[in-house]
């Protein structure tokens, strides 16, 4: 066979119908996902346990949504009218062998930690709501802040099977089926005589061939871009899966490749007056970083994330008491505080760090990662205003991880109040754009400019180490709201001028805003070419019709 071609199966298990509730009370908790997208609403959803159920229902159903743990920022878990199939009770760990990881899709993200440490490995690349099931964060190409040193889910995904919308089913390994090199995959549905049992009799099973063709534009070269199906000349097919966001099958199973230990980990908090000097000091770990990976050097900085906050976002973090809960002080005058994750070799004990951080300006000191950090703090005047959480200090990390995850959570409720107090469909509104580093800094000040010039109040945050933020509205009326949009469109042109992706991590989902900085960045043509895709593999448009473009 061909290596463009593939060939589906049936499911391993019977078509039996899954569980499906319509009781509105239980329905009432799936209408929405993270990005409280107004008007979701389904009649159904269905727990499906087996891929045999899974393939039940997308025989039976004209519309089906898949969710995770529907904490999408998209609107891509927001149901509107489809069947709502929730992969919640496919939530089995189903081996671990050497650096291999096969997992359902239902499993979630900090479960699956918990049981790989208990293994000693280690899943680095994911997002920073661990609630996240598997499946959602596959579907979405979900990063976190270690894609610095770890780069996006993609990189991880070693094989899938892929519930196709008639029923149909895919088992993909990465490097088995490539593009032809005239841009198309070939799927070649097995034929009713199939063999598997129980007997399949699936109304695609009659060995035609469908050709799915390779969009041909490029995407940006960054290390984020969810934004609508990855295309690249000869590029694998579990390409196309991976970030395709429920619209193109249903992931029942995942390999995922995992680290074969437990890295130790000291966070920094560190507090700069300036944003530029903040951006100077990250290119400079940045750079200090990417020399240790280059040389292998054991004594050299190894960061594997740095994110930030900006002053507006400190601010919310004092008015809602969430520095003093967690004991941490921003001095006066800080204008960005950067959290970094610096992995040190496993057997670093706390007494041995503390001996170092404390020796680290003498002379005689030994030449050690954390003594090379501290020694780079001071060079850029940032050391005084440093605070370490070493590795053996659970409760000192979890405060520090506590207080950035509590940023997006201060706008939420900011957006929140907005709503409740004018009563209008204030929404929130927020971007989530990459640019090469090196352009960093002239993009962060577009986005404030952008904002200021539009009066509009605003914080930004992220993952600045991959030159990833996420520049957020905070509105008071409608009339924010819509200025914020024109704003984040702006940004958008901005980005893909400077390399960039505007769709970095979050994906597109139904936002009205995400579809059009997806057409923005890959044009009409572009999005005609991945409607071209949807249509070969799901041409009565049955998997979330709505999520990545219109219908
Ligand atoms: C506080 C907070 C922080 C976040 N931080 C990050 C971050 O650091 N990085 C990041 O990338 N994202 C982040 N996100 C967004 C979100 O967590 C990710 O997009 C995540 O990958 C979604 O996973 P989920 O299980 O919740 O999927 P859902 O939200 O349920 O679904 C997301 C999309 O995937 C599809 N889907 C879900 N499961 C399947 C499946 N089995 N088969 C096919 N399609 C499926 C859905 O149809 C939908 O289009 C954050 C969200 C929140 C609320």
């Amino acid at each position: 066979m061909p290596t463009h071609r593939v060939r589906t199966r049936p499911p391993r298990t019977p078509l039996d119908a899954p569980p499906i509730v319509h009781d509105r009370d239980t329905l009432g908790a799936y209408l929405e996902d993270a990005a409280h997208y107004p008007g979701g609403h389904a009649d159904a959803v269905a727990f499906p346990k087996t891929e045999g159920e899974v393939a039940a229902l997308l025989r039976g159903c004209p519309r089906v949504l898949p969710i995770g743990a529907q904490s999408s920022v998209t609107g891509g878990a927001t149901p509107m009218g489809e069947v709502v199939l929730s992969t919640a009770r496919m939530n089995g760990v189903l081996a671990i062998i050497g650096d291999r990881v096969r997992v359902q899709p239902g499993v979630a993200i900090s479960s699956l930690q918990e049981t790989l440490a208990g293994t000693g490995r280690y899943y680095p690349p994911f997002p920073t709501y661990t609630g996240a099931f598997a499946g959602g964060v596959v579907a979405t190409n979900a990063s976190g802040a270690g894609t610095f040193k770890y780069g996006s889910t993609r990189g991880w995904v070693e094989a899938l099977t892929v519930v196709l919308a008639q029923g149909d089913v895919l088992d993909l390994a990465r490097g088995e089926v490539r593009a032809h090199p005239d841009g198309y995959f070939e799927i070649e549905y097995a034929g009713g005589g199939g063999s598997e049992d129980p007997p399949y009799d699936g109304a695609a099973h009659d060995g035609r061939v469908v050709r799915v063709p390779v969009p041909t534009y490029r995407m940006p070269d960054v290390a984020k871009r969810s934004a609508g199906y990855f295309a690249e000349p000869e590029m694998d097919l579990i390409d196309l899966f991976i970030g395709s966001e429920g619209t193109l099958g249903v992931i029942t199973e995942i390999t995922l490749r995992v680290l074969p230990r437990i890295p130790a980990v000291a966070l920094a908090l560190v507090c700069v007056p300036s944003e530029a000097k903040a951006v100077w000091l990250v290119a400079a770990l940045r750079r200090a970083a990417q020399q240790t990976w280059r040389d292998r050097d054991p004594r050299g900085l190894d960061l594997a994330a740095i994110e930030n906050m900006d002053g507006r976002c400190l601010a919310m973090l004092r008015e809602d008491g969430v520095d003093r809960k967690h004991d941490v002080t921003f001095p006066d005058g800080t204008a960005m505080a950067l959290l970094m994750q610096v992995e040190l070799a496993s057997e670093t004990t706390s007494e041995r760090a503390y001996e170092e951080i404390g020796n680290a300006l003498s002379p005689g000191a030994p030449d050690t990662p954390l003594v090379r950090l501290c020694r780079l703090l001071d060079a850029h005047g940032a050391l005084d205003a440093t605070e370490l959480a070493l590795p053996g200090d659970a409760k000192r990390r979890q405060q520090f991880l506590d207080v950035r995850e509590a940023v997006p959570t201060a706008v939420n409720q900011r957006v929140g109040e907005a709503k409740r107090l004018t009563g209008q469909e204030i929404e929130k509104t927020a971007a989530d754009m990459v640019v090469p580093f090196e352009r960093f800094d002239e993009m962060l000040e577009i986005y404030h400019e952008g904002y200021r010039r539009r009066g509009l109040d605003h914080a930004i945050w992220g993952h600045i180490s991959d030159g990833n933020v996420h520049p957020n509205v905070i509105p008071r009326t409608i009339d924010d709201v819509k200025k914020g949009k024109d704003a984040i469109l702006e940004f958008g042109r901005e980005v893909a001028k400077r390399h960039g992706c505007p769709l970095a991590e979050h994906g597109v989902g139904r936002s009205p805003i995400k579809q059009a900085l997806l057409k923005q960045l890959y044009g009409d043509h572009g999005v005609s070419q991945m409607r071209a895709v949807k249509r070969a593999l799901d041409p009565d448009g049955k998997l979330a019709p709505g999520v990545l473009f219109t219908e």
